[in-house]
This record gives C-alpha cells, structure tokens and sequence, in this order.
C-alpha cells in the first residue's frame, strides 16, 4: 500500500511568521503564506491528484491511483486559515494538534481545535509538549505524551482520537509502538516515502515535508508520483531557487527528497 502525504505546517493568513505555530527562525522555515499555500492546492489539482481527506479509510481502498494526503502539524492558529483553502477545493486535511499549547499564543484555542472537526477534516495528535526527540526519550515518557494527548483531544471533540503524527521529525520504531500502546492507530512521520508500513497494529505513513518556497511544480510532482528524468531536473531547479531563498541546509534536504522520490518511482 502507497500514498503520497504531504507535511505542511503553519499557514500565515496576513501576520508575520510568529503569528502561527512556534516561533523562530527554524520554524519560519516551514510557514508558507496563504496565497502560496493556494497555488500549491491548485497545482495539485492541476494534475488530478486524488485527495483522501481521512486516512484511517485507506486499508479499505481498493488499488488504483496512489491517493495523496494534507497534513498539516503542530496546531497553529493558521491552521483555520488552511481549513479555508482546503474547503475551496473540497478536500479534507489531517490536523495534529501539540495538545499542551491549545488555547496559548499562537496556536488554536479548544473552540478553533472543535470547528476544524465540524469542517469534517481529520484531528489527531501531535504530542503534548512536543519533544524535540521523541525516539530518545523513555518508552514511558513517550507512552505519556501519546497517551495524555490522545486523552484531551478525545474529551475535547466527543469522539476517540486514533490519529497522531511525530513532533519534530524524530521517528523510530519504538515511537509507533508506543503511539499503538496509547490507542493510535494511524501515525504520521516524516520520512520520506510513499511505502506504508504496520507496527504493532498502526498504519505508518511517511511524509515529504513541505518549505516556505518550494515551488509548486515540485509540490505536484510528489502529489502525482510523476518524477521522470526529465521532470526531475525541473525540480532540481526549482529547489536551487528555493536554496537561494532558504539557504544550503534546506536545499540539500529538497534534494534528497527528490532523488529518494526518484527511487521509488
Ligand atoms: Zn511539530
């Protein structure tokens, strides 16, 4: 089983980068104004790539075209903003919430946390304190970060919450079996593939992280699987204009993306 997820994060509707999200440099990297978050929708569109809006669905997808997945992480108060865009094109997201920061400076408040499930996207969680690296810390420590958040979220919407994803990009196979443990059934990393993978009774699906400034092109040419030789030196490009904006770091880590798409293809 395959899917394409996308990783997005903030989405800046008019504020600066600390209007959304954690604040910083580092996590600035990962904003992405509003209109650039359209044109990347609309580039997805563009090349009829088939959005599953709940991923908890997949198991019961029949084969076909690789279905492709909008997530969007931490909890920012854009993330309304994001549910907006998504809703003109008609398309579900998957929003995982750092619990310990609802109602706090920059995030979603409970009510914000609630309208994103009545707009019918996905809610899951994106830890409580978000650890810097969750595969170092304890499987007890990680047991309650899962645990605890997956508790609130839950209490907060009426429902049970059996979606998470990995804060910071830290992710082993302990983490998944720890998410299991806490009742998770659907995790998102952010490795990049498009492989599906079970631990313990939880679907592992990877993610290509998204950048302020990655082209569009780019972000559609990983939403429809379509890398050919060719196209792949077009998104070589692209990234190096991205690498002028972002600097050398991000541009290798856009090209790794790339060739490991490339593989896969
Ligand atoms: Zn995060």
């Amino acid at each position: 089983m395959r899917a394409f997820a996308l990783g997005y994060h903030d989405i800046l509707d008019g504020g600066g980068p600390d209007s959304s999200g954690f604040p910083g440099a580092t996590a600035a990297r990962y904003k992405l104004e509003a209109e650039e978050f359209s044109a990347h929708l609309s580039a997805i569109a563009g090349v009829n790539a088939p959005v599953l809006a709940d991923a908890r669905t997949l198991g019961t997808k029949s084969s076909g075209a690789v279905p492709v997945l909008l997530t969007f992480d931490d909890g920012g108060a854009g993330a309304l903003a994001a549910a907006d865009r998504l809703g003109r094109h008609g398309w579900g997201g998957h929003f995982l919430i750092t619990v310990g920061r609802i109602g706090t400076n920059g995030f979603l408040d409970k009510e914000g946390v609630r309208e994103l499930r009545r707009r019918g996207h996905v809610v899951g969680s994106h830890s409580c304190t978000h650890p810097e690296r969750m595969s170092v810390l304890t499987p007890e420590v990680q047991r309650e970060e899962w645990t605890k958040s997956v508790l609130i979220l839950s209490d907060l919407l009426g429902e049970q919450v059996d979606v998470a994803s990995v804060p910071g990009g830290y992710y082993s196979s302990a983490v998944a079996r720890t998410a299991s443990a806490s009742g998770i059934r659907t995790l998102f990393t952010s490795e990049p593939t498009s492989r599906l993978h079970d631990v313990d009774g939880c679907l592992v699906i990877g993610r290509y992280s998204v950048l302020r400034g990655m082209a569009p092109s780019v972000v559609a040419a990983i939403a429809s699987g379509g890398i050919s030789p060719r196209l792949g030196q077009v998104l070589l490009w692209n990234a190096k204009k991205t690498a002028k904006v972002l600097g050398g770091e991000s541009y290798l880590k856009v090209r790794r993306l790339i060739v490991s798409r490339g593989r896969q293809s």
